[in-house]
């Protein structure tokens, strides 16, 4: 297999999103010795290097600033995103408390240099690791405390401890499919995960969130205390609004969960598209699935789901697909699993223990990082038979690249648009346009556009690109204005703005 169908093939095993966090050996240990505050990169154009002053801010932190030249440098500053190429951030303050989280804010905002918050180091565009910026790495705060049906999680801590920990106490949080994408990120963007049909996003789940806002202050937001924060933090995007130290979420009990993948022949693909379609548009909330159609002359296509039904039940809803493709499946998978085996399965770490499923850069860890192009549009109603033959033509004339279209509707569709700040309640499906080569964005930018007369010109703000046109409408919709005013209140100086903030919007 080579490497963009080894990707594809994961990328589709995993079928909420990019699951292919693919082993890769621990990097080099970097021999450089520590750097002294005086040595840091030079500061972009415009800032003020002098307001920046490193040499307070190490000695004010509990954790460390790692700067460049430090031996963990090279590690920290990397993006996960490989195809994003090396960053230089001016520091790296891995912190070790919410203190130091203010302290970050109040000595290094609004300093003329970015400064950003780090979750677990996904954004697509790396806007977690802004060259010349300061880089908030909460990854220390990433304490779990299960009791009763409420979970209370560190803002560091990543989807895979979440599971693991939750899983531990019979309890279940519907979220993505990466083991290593952050719970801050991922949340604060929605969340779609394989059991977002049965149980709603991440974001329908934050009962309270810790938040340190631009001016130093700790804020617990929630239905009742700075409502509005808590508003946007639940589907406006990371970055925007502060800096979250931890979140309460309720969860849900664990369930079974029976895992699918159905493969047609290729000559099939724009009927499954369409089947699928149709067949999600009448489904219970228990079933989710996934369609994948990958480039190729003749586009390939899988289809892969989960169902929190009692087992034996799923076998009439796969008939009626297969009898709407109008063909027996060249493959076909089906297996119950208890639900951290289900989510182990899903961030293609089945066969690793929880410690083997981190970042290869963390002790223990064995994942790499992985160079990707990647843009969304969300679906707006189930694809008719023109439209699902559209959609496959785009990738009759492309090698390389597959479309992801994750079913939503079901519980995600529960809240009203404007209950919290995730616009796309209405959306029928996401779909993203994913490429494994660090240099398709034009092409995936292409199909983007490509897509929007045929299903919508929304975009899920967790699967953004740099490049995107009409990013702040497609992202927010109609929730754009509102969400505007709560970034501009609770950050008037702009000290968390970057490409695609709110505050640029
Ligand atoms: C391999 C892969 C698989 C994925 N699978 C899914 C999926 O199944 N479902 C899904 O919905 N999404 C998925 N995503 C997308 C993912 O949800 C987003 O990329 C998300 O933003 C990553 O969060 P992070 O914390 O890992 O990233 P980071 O880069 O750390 O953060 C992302 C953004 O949030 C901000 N941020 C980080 N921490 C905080 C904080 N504590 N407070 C405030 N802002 C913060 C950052 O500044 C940045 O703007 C996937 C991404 C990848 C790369």
């Amino acid at each position: 297999m080579n490497s963009v169908s080894r990707r594809t093939f994961l990328a589709l095993a995993g079928a909420a999103g990019l699951s292919a966090c693919a082993p890769k050996p621990h990097p080099a240990s970097a021999s450089a010795s520590p750097a002294s505050p005086a040595t840091v990169a030079a500061p972009s154009p415009g800032s003020s290097p002098q307001a920046l002053d490193l040499a307070k801010l190490r000695a004010a932190l509990t954790g460390r600033l790692v700067l460049p030249g430090d031996a963990a440098y090279a590690v920290a500053a990397q993006p996960y995103n490989a195809a994003l190429g090396p960053r230089q951030p001016a520091a790296i303050a891995q912190v070790a408390s919410a203190k130091d989280v203010a302290t970050c804010v109040t000595l290094a905002g609004g300093r003329g240099v970015p400064l950003a918050a780090r979750s677990g180091g996904h954004s697509y565009a790396g806007w977690s690791t802004p060259d010349h910026g300061v880089v908030v790495d909460v990854g220390a705060l990433n304490k779990i405390q299960v009791s009763g049906t409420t979970a209370t999680v560190g803002s560091g801590a990543r989807l895979i401890d979440v599971y693991a920990a939750l899983a531990a106490a019979g309890r279940a949080l519907p979220a993505g499919s990466c083991p290593t994408v952050g719970i801050a990120g991922s949340t604060l963007g929605g969340g779609i995960g394989v059991l977002s049909r049965a149980y709603g996003l991440t974001c329908d789940h934050v009962t309270s969130v810790r938040v340190v806002t631009a001016d130093g202050e700790l804020h617990n937001a929630g239905p009742n205390t700075d409502a509005d924060l808590f508003w946007a933090l639940r589907g406006g995007g990371g970055g925007n609004a502060g800096i979250v130290t931890e979140f309460t979420f309720s969860t849900v009990p664990a369930p079974a969960v029976t895992i699918f993948s159905l493969h047609f022949p290729a000559v099939r693909t724009a009927r499954v598209l369409r089947a699928w379609s149709q067949w999600m548009a009448a489904a219970p909330n228990q079933l989710t699935a996934l369609c994948g159609v990958t480039a190729a002359k003749v586009p390939t296509n899988r289809v892969t789901g989960t169902w929190t039904g009692p087992a034996a039940q799923l076998t009439p809803h796969l008939t009626a697909l297969i009898s709407a493709v109008g063909a027996a499946p060249d493959t076909r998978f089906t297996k119950t699993y208890g639900y951290l085996d289900a989510m182990k399965y899903f961030a293609g770490c089945s066969s690793k223990t929880v410690p083997a499923c981190h970042p290869a850069s963390v002790p223990g860890g064995t994942l790499g990082r992985e160079a990707f192009r990647a843009a969304s549009r969300m679906l707006d109603r189930p694809a008719d038979d023109p439209t699902a033959e559209r959609i496959v033509a785009l990738m009759a004339q492309r090698s390389g690249m597959v479309l992801l279209f994750d079913s939503l509707r079901g519980a995600v569709a529960a809240p009203s648009a404007t209950e919290t700040a995730f616009p796309h309640r209405a959306a029928f499906a996401s779909v993203q346009i994913y490429s494994g080569s660090a240099s398709a964005n034009p092409a995936v930018i292409a199909v983007q556009d490509a897509l929007a007369p045929l299903v919508g010109r929304g975009a899920y703000v967790n699967y953004l690109n740099q490049d995107q046109s009409g990013w702040a409408q497609s992202y927010y919709g109609g929730n754009l204005d509102r969400l505007r005013t709560v970034v501009r209140h609770y950050d008037p100086s702009g000290i968390f703005a970057f490409p695609q903030s709110l505050l640029r919007a």
